[in-house]
């Protein structure tokens, strides 16, 4: 994954820190690509405390095989360059290789999208086409920005990695995913400070 290389050693864009590999990963995967954070501003926006949004995200990049493959490959480069920085990174959350690509699975049984929108219609439809990894997250957090909380966006994605990809960056950023038919999925805007239940 080559922006991990190609971040590292940039600016956290809100507090300057000097990024390393997996700041890089988690910036992709939540739709940061275009301004790159630290795992600890990620945290801090979304109102996450560090080392328990750090051990959720490492679960959800350990299921997707793109992602995965660039915390290996962070795990690798830190390593090499010095001693590991347990207080940005637990060394608890090192990758294990993977012996060969795995198969993204999707871990989201399929519910009736039309059922769902005849409750609420969507606001908006998108048809991603086949856009992957980072490019489909940076573009769903711009779209949805523009929304309101409750508001529904209706996403089609042929990527490979939707049915993976689109619950993790959901559960990440706590926007409520409704339905899910691949290729469609129904996203439902909601900001984490205003989510008062569970
Ligand atoms: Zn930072």
């Amino acid at each position: 994954m080559a922006y991990v290389d190609l971040c590292w050693g940039n600016d956290c864009a809100k507090c300057s820190l000097d990024l390393i590999g997996h700041d890089a990963v988690l910036s992709l995967m939540l739709g940061l690509a275009d301004a790159p954070l630290c795992v600890a501003c990620i945290a801090q926006s979304l109102g996450r405390d560090l080392v328990p949004f750090l051990e959720s995200a490492h679960q959800n990049v350990a299921r997707l095989a793109c992602y995965r493959a660039g915390w290996a490959r962070a795990d690798k480069r830190l390593a090499s360059e010095g001693p590991w920085p347990e207080d940005r990174m637990p060394s608890t959350l090192r990758m294990p290789i993977a012996d060969a690509e795995e198969p993204d699975e999707s871990d989201m049984d399929e519910t009736d999208i039309e059922a769902a929108l005849a409750v609420l219609p969507a606001l908006e439809e998108w048809d991603a086409g086949d856009r992957g990894c980072g490019e489909l997250a940076l573009e769903l957090k711009l779209r949805l920005r523009r929304f309101e909380d409750g508001q529904r966006l209706l996403l089609t994605s042929t990527d490979r990695g939707a049915p993976a990809d689109i619950p993790a960056w959901c559960r990440l950023t706590g926007n409520a995913l409704v339905a899910v038919q691949p290729p469609r999925f129904l996203i439902e805007r909601r900001s984490r400070s205003t989510d008062s239940t569970s």
